[in-house]
């Protein structure tokens, strides 16, 4: 019996966590950076930019260029190796967008998944009444012609809907899924099964949500279409609490070991007014983003709500067998809540650093440079000729593609050397090798240059392979 008490319970986890109450202050005071220069990054480097732009865009929708899908990726990859790789407790799933109407009716999507709508009466823009921000006397101006005067609040339902097969008519009518959560439960018995796993354990998602926001807003911070990272854990009932716990400090360590800065993390508490319909208790991991202490990932105690839900709609037993304990219940389950959009908004921001650089010439520069961990960076490695010389380029080219064979490269010849280091340094590649006129001529060797430091060895190259290895942080 002990045994059985000690296997269900969490290990230890010495994590020290910034946890503070529901009401805490939520301006963020002074940044480094502010929005606009990220966005700007973005836009001139194509990491992120509006969608259909050539068209005019579409609010709330962003396309990810080439670095930009690198940076995702590898956001998700972290999240993936935390999650399952390093684990025997977690496994994936990848379940379909569009599922059957009645599980959003189960979830409680349909009637409640809402937000308080108003108009304002002069110019007829819609606003999010909750995002409305009052002035000092606590009164309230359309953000767009300064009116007064707003519509009462509508509950406004902010799942998409489409139709599936060729007739349009509420029979027909599906939902683009907001989060990516239900899946997980309406398949836990499948997989549990299937997996042969016990609980206490996990099933996890990396996927698109969909949620029409009434004013998407901060860049890539609150869209329509976006990807979340959620793990649903189930346990027994009764270890619930500890789990929470658990999870909340895991998932405080996943940002931190990721090169976050903790004093621009938080965990914020729910107040009780603020819970989910399905939730005993929830926290926000909270960014200081420059335009507040915002949500990053929230970790809720979701109860057996959502399993006690789908086996009453269902009417198929979602209840476990705890061989073990010669017990059945409905597993309660803890849920870390992810968004990808927003982590690797948070990840840039708190990467951002404008600073000095010595010239050649012995002057000073100014230099933009992402101090990314090196397994976020899109490339880990330049390669760079030290110009395009007939002489140079066939051992760039085959140095990078020895490298290409293990990491994300980039070969660039194009412009002077200086400035080939400083676009480097500002999408976050952590080494530069240089070929240069005495690697061909004479050592064989090549220069690398480390992005933080900006220190310059030499070094053979059949020593190179190794030595990236060595000094590249990719876990
Ligand atoms: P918010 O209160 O900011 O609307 P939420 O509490 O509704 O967010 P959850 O339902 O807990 O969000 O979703 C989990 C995660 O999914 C959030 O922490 C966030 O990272 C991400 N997410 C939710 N909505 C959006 C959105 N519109 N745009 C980008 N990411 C989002």
């Amino acid at each position: 019996m002990t045994e059985t008490i000690q296997h269900d319970l969490p290990p230890p986890l010495d994590v020290k966590i910034n946890r503070v109450a529901a009401d805490a202050e939520s301006t963020a005071g002074t940044h480094d950076v502010s929005m606009d220069t990220i966005v700007e990054l973005c836009k001139r480097r194509g990491i992120i930019f509006p969608s259909s732009e050539i068209y005019g865009g579409l609010r709330g929708a962003w396309d990810y260029g080439p670095l930009g899908a690198a940076l995702k990726d590898n956001v998700k990859a972290a999240w993936k190796r935390n999650m399952l790789q390093l684990r025997d407790d977690i496994v994936q799933l990848d379940a379909a967008i569009l599922m059957h109407p009645r599980v959003w009716e189960a979830s409680g999507h349909v009637a409640g998944f809402t937000d308080p709508l108003v108009e304002c009466t002069s110019c007829n823009q819609r606003w999010r009444a909750d995002h409305l921000e009052p002035n000092a006397k606590g009164e309230v101006y359309c953000p767009n012609c300064g009116a007064k005067d707003f519509s009462e609040p509508k509950q406004f339902n902010l799942m998409f809907r489409t139709f599936v097969g060729p007739t349009e008519d509420t029979s027909a009518q599906v939902w683009m899924r907001p989060e990516t959560a239900q899946a997980m439960f309406v398949d836990f018995a499948h997989i549990q099964l299937t997996s042969r796993q016990k609980v206490p354990f996990g099933i996890a998602q990396v996927g698109k949500s969909f949620r029409n926001e009434i004013t998407p807003r901060n860049f890539i911070f609150r869209v329509r279409e976006f990807e979340q990272m959620e793990m649903e854990f189930f346990v027994r009932p009764g270890t619930d609490e500890q789990w929470h716990d658990y999870w909340i400090r895991n998932r405080w360590q996943w940002y931190i070991d990721l090169g976050m800065r903790p004093e621009n993390l938080r965990i914020r508490d729910h107040a009780e007014d603020e819970l989910s319909h399905y939730a005993k208790a929830t926290v926000d991991v909270e960014y200081r983003f420059p335009f507040a202490w915002s949500e990053l990932e929230g970790v809720a105690n979701r109860t057996d709500f959502d399993l006690r839900q789908h086996s009453e709609f269902s009417g198929k037993d979602l209840s476990y067998y705890d061989q073990e304990r010669d017990e059945r219940y409905l597993p309660y389950v803890v849920e870390p809540a992810a968004g990808v959009d927003r982590s690797m908004l948070a990840f840039l921001v708190d990467a951002y650093r404008e600073e000095e650089a010595p010239t050649a010439k012995g002057g000073v520069d100014k230099r933009t440079v992402l101090r990314l961990h090196h397994a976020l960076a899109p490339v880990k490695v330049a390669v760079l000729p030290l110009s395009r010389n007939a002489k140079l380029v066939p051992t760039a080219r085959q140095v990078n593609d020895v490298l290409k064979r293990r990491w994300a490269t980039q070969y660039d010849d194009a412009g002077a050397i200086g400035r080939r280091y400083r676009r480097q340094d500002e999408i976050g590649t952590p080494f530069c090798v240089t070929v240069d006129f005495e690697t061909v001529e004479s050592d064989q060797a090549v220069t690398v240059r480390d992005r933080d430091t900006m220190v310059q060895e030499r070094l053979p190259i059949d020593r190179l392979a190794d030595y990236l290895g060595e000094h590249l942080t990719l876990d």
